[in-house]
């Protein structure tokens, strides 16, 4: 089992598309453990993204993610971490295959609706920005059939 950390991003809140996203997300058969609202400020946005700060889009990136609430969400389920990004799709909405999250609502190469760790190690670090050990909730579903 991997768990990995989920950010809706303003673009997702401002469009309405919260409840649409984690559709996706439950019908696929992972399991939230973790969910909160909040507004990301600057000092969060840059550890983050900090492999991006010095990048030319950094503080375009950063305008954007500050912008509006962001909903941040932990998923588990086996290999989550690859099969969220399977499924967000490419970075560039332009780019990301047409049945994947960024291919169907997204048309930015900035404002790409989902954010979704890209490693174990990611996934820890980021779930530890967002979230406080005793945030997270375990419990077991009884639908291990469709998950296996
Ligand atoms: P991903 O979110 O797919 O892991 P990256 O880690 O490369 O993509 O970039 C982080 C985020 O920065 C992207 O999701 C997107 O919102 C933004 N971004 C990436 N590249 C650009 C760019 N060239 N111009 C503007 N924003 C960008
Ligand atoms: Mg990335």
């Amino acid at each position: 089992m991997q768990r990995s950390l989920i950010l809706l991003k303003p673009d997702c809140v401002q469009r309405r598309l919260i409840g649409e996203v984690i559709s996706r997300f439950e019908a696929k058969g992972l399991q939230i453990v973790g969910l909160k609202m909040l507004q990301v400020t600057p000092e969060l946005s840059q550890q983050h993204y900090a492999e991006h700060v010095e990048k030319p889009f950094y503080k375009s990136l950063e305008d954007f993610i500050t912008s509006a609430p962001v909903v941040a969400i932990a998923l588990e389920g086996l290999d989550a971490i690859g099969v969220v990004r399977e499924m967000l799709g490419a970075t560039n909405g332009l780019k990301a295959a047409p049945g994947t999250l960024r291919g169907d609502f997204s048309s930015s190469r900035q404002m790409n609706l989902v954010h979704a760790s890209d490693s174990e190690e990611s996934a820890k670090r980021e779930l530890a920005l967002y979230f406080k050990p005793e945030e997270f909730c375990d419990y077991t579903l009884n639908l291990v059939p469709f998950m296996r």
